[in-house]
């Protein structure tokens, strides 16, 4: 880490390939550093005046080192790679949530746009203004605000850009990757729910026993006894301990502070009157429970009034924007509609109330029903089966099995997540058909060659980690080994095929890593996926032992089992804690990732992996008279009879997808944007030294520096170089009468005392400080 602290750099450099000088250059805006084809960026938290037009043009067609490190210099090398040499290149931006990818990855998509087309010919402009437009719809339906970011992607996104033989954008494909319908619960039993309500401002733990009323901080209307919080938590533990609260999502939950994904708000805030009418909404979006802070305690009363939207969120005009920009895409009006009225509906779903009826649960407000059915095109009667029964195949007799109150919450639930991310998933192939690439004939306009941009969640350690954390994670070390495989194998290659001595870097190779995740039969999701096959009642804890059989001597792998003494302050509790095995064991297991140890818990992993949907749902919404709606649903054609396959788990799709991603990757020249996230506050001030260590720690830019210093920052051919630099030696000034360029560039190094820093190819130049560089551009710059 000695790298990284200020005292190894006795002399801060300011040097823009020097990590120890971040600080200093972050403060002063200049918020890039290159590690060879790698640019680390720092988040400045404002806006710098440097991706207008003027800095566009000043790093259009230069070499990578010409300019000062900028996401530009990357884009115009993946670029120029692409343009000169017809490869396929990518761009993986990385970091982790609020750490700037997602804007990185916009301005390198401005930038392609706006050094391209200089024949401002239609199909190509009509081409980058979907590509450019995309981002305002997916950000949409795909981002939320979160306590780290107010404009958090919650999903995944490649996006491949492809050019025809001239350079220019001629479509485009999008895939995206695990859209986060499930979240962790914010607390766990009791005495975290106690928290909650401290965060919330109702009360400190001391107050406990106090039955003052409890003012809470900023929330209106909101006075309590403890006693009624007493109540209210009693509440709480009690959904846990029916399971209500394992499955937990973005859609129908958020934790304190966070926002549901852009798209309701939006709606609500900027859907014109007769819009919202024609949707039985109102504006007002604490009369809809899955968008109410809080809602997940059901404690409407005493909630905040509402996540008053921060400035940097202004969802009436977004609302008109993202409308704009699906026209432009070409989303058609019934198409537009068909969205609003599937946002209005989960907003409508999550206001049904089912309630029990001697043993059978009814549904409290059968006019919501109705409202829903209208919107989903479909009927109420059969809404409601939907929602109060599920069809099962016994033998040869097909039977309505009535739900249990509970399952048909839990139904209504998953029943809205699925159409949000049916939806997600539809909007992107809509705009992936009308961006793909027809017509192209390679046999008459050559290669169409590749730019991809994958801006994806990095790694996540949280206090709590779960199934998601536990797909990121994995994600990430699928990178860091593409990661170590393409930058190794780049550099060895070229001092291979230039006969300079590779002076072998030794790294951790995190395969024996990804192979405990994904090796078949053996890995963890192998050995989830198992235990989620099983019949009968399979337990987290089940999963946990099969773990623990099968990998408890893996060197990066362990487990526990440890015994939790909830803090029940209050006398009627321990006997309700007693009954939940929940509140006695934390169960878990650690991997030792490469970025770190990270321990999951293995609460709601069976449950998040099956993903359970009931199956009358899809066939409700197959049999929709909505044609878009049906188009969403194929499965639902399927009567219960002919449903014989599993649908596969959640974990072995995401296996699936990221090993396709992979692939797709290692074919293509990558580059690397490295976001590091500055200060927790989204503050420009706050460099906090600690939270910066650590990401440069798991991002592997120390083993990146390594290598980079081993080797060379800087390779040029003998003809280039001395094109560039031939004026400033007499020896080469205007021509050279030696017997090759390779004799001139070393009579060039020579004689300004380089020869120390450099080593000679066999077709190029390499230098290893950048150092040298500059003091060449600098005289280079006096001639
Ligand atoms: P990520 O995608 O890594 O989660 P974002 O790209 O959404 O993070 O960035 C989070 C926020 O940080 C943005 O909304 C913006 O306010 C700020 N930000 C990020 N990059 C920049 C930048 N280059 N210039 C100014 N502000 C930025
Ligand atoms: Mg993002």
């Amino acid at each position: 880490m000695e790298e990284f602290t200020r005292a190894a750099c006795a002399e801060p450099c300011m040097s823009d390939f020097c990590l120890l000088c971040t600080l200093g250059r972050f403060e002063k805006g200049r918020i890039y550093t290159f590690i060879g084809e790698v640019v680390v960026s720092m988040n400045p938290y404002k806006n710098l005046n440097i991706y207008g037009r003027d800095m566009i043009e000043q790093y259009k067609g230069r070499e990578l080192y010409e300019r000062p490190p900028h996401l530009f210099a990357i884009a115009d090398a993946a670029y120029k790679a692409m343009k000169r040499r017809s490869k396929d290149t990518c761009i993986v931006i990385s970091g982790e949530s609020g750490a700037g990818k997602t804007e990185a990855s916009k301005y390198i998509m401005q930038y392609i746009a706006a050094i391209t087309n200089p024949g401002q010919r239609a199909e190509v402009e009509r081409v980058k203004n979907i590509l450019l437009k995309s981002n305002c719809v997916l950000e949409a339906f795909g981002n939320a605000k979160t306590n780290r970011n107010d404009n958090s992607s919650r999903f995944g996104k490649y996006m491949d850009i492809n050019f025809d033989f001239k350079g220019d954008p001629i479509g485009g494909h999008i895939n995206n990757y695990l859209l986060e319908k499930v979240r962790h619960p914010p607390f766990h039993g009791y005495s975290l729910c106690w928290s909650y309500f401290c965060s919330l401002g109702f009360a400190s733990r001391n107050q406990m026993h106090s039955s003052n009323p409890v003012v809470p901080h900023g929330i209106p209307g909101g006075s309590r006894t403890l006693q009624q919080l007493h109540k209210l938590l009693v509440l709480t533990v009690d959904l846990k301990l029916q399971g209500h609260m394992c499955m937990m999502s973005r859609v129908i939950v958020q934790q304190p502070g966070e926002r549901s994904f852009h798209s309701f708000y939006q709606l609500l805030q900027g859907g014109s009157e007769q819009l919202l009418r024609s949707l039985h909404l109102q504006k007002d979006a604490s009369a809809y429970s899955y968008i109410c802070p809080g809602a997940q305690l059901k404690l409407t009363p005493i909630t905040p009034s509402s996540h008053t939207p921060q400035c940097s969120i202004n969802d009436g005009a977004e609302f008109k924007a993202v409308a704009d920009a699906m026209k432009v895409i070409g989303f058609k009006q019934e198409e537009i509609q068909t969205v609003y009225k599937i946002v209005a509906a989960i907003l409508h779903l999550g206001n049904l109330k089912f309630c029990v009826d001697g043993d059978t649960p009814i549904i409290e407000n059968s006019k919501v029903v109705s409202v829903i059915a209208d919107l989903l095109s479909t009927k109420a009667e059969l809404v409601e089966k939907a929602l109060l029964f599920r069809t099962v195949a016994t033998g040869r007799d097909v039977i309505d099995k009535q739900h249990t109150e509970q399952e048909a919450t839990y139904g209504r639930d998953a029943f809205a997540k699925a159409i949000y991310e049916r939806l997600f998933c539809w909007i992107v192939t809509h705009i992936n058909d009308v961006i793909e690439v027809k017509n192209y004939d390679t046999t008459v306009h050559g290669k169409n060659t590749v730019i991809g941009v994958l801006d994806i969640y990095g790694f996540e350690i949280f206090d709590n980690n779960s199934f998601e954390q536990f797909c990121i994670n994995y994600c990430n070390e699928k990178l860091q080994q593409l990661f170590i495989q393409l930058v190794l194998k780049q550099e060895q290659e070229e001092y291979q095929r230039e006969g300079i001595p590779w002076k072998h870097i030794d790294y951790f190779n995190n395969q024996v890593i990804v192979d405990l995740v994904e090796q078949q039969h053996k890995g963890i999701i192998a050995i989830l996926d198992d235990a989620c096959m099983n019949v009968g009642k399979v337990t987290d804890e089940m999963f946990l032992d099969a773990l623990n059989n099968k990998l408890g001597k893996h060197a990066h792998f362990s487990s526990r089992k440890v015994t939790h003494r909830p803090c029940c302050p209050l006398p009627s509790l321990p006997h309700l804690c007693a009954t939940d095995k929940t509140l006695e064991f934390d169960r878990d297991f650690r991997i030792k990732h490469y970025a770190g140890d990270v321990i999951y818990s293995v609460t709601g992993f069976i449950d998040k992996n099956k993903d359970t949907l009931f199956q009358d749902f899809k066939r409700l919404m197959y049999n929709s008279s909505n044609p878009v709606l049906k188009m969403m649903w194929p499965e639902g054609k399927l009567s219960i009879t002919e449903v014989t396959k599993r649908p596969l788990t959640a974990a072995t799709l995401f296996k699936n997808s990221m090993i396709a991603l992979v692939d797709n990757l290692t074919l293509k020249e990558p580059y690397y944007v490295r976001c590091i996230k500055p200060n927790d506050k989204k503050s420009p001030q706050v460099f906090d030294e600690e939270r910066c260590r650590h990401q440069v720690e798991y991002l592997g830019l120390l083993e990146n520096v390594r290598v980079r210093r081993a080797g060379f920052a800087y390779r040029q051919t003998y003809e280039k170089f001395l094109h560039r630099y031939k004026m400033i030696s007499e020896f080469t000034w205007p021509n050279h009468d030696l017997p090759s360029d390779k004799d001139a560039v070393r009579k060039l190094i020579e004689c300004h005392g380089f020869q120390h820093d450099v080593a000679y190819g066999k077709t190029k130049l390499f230098i290893r400080t950048p150092r040298t560089l500059f003091t060449l551009e600098e005289l280079h710059a006096k001639m």
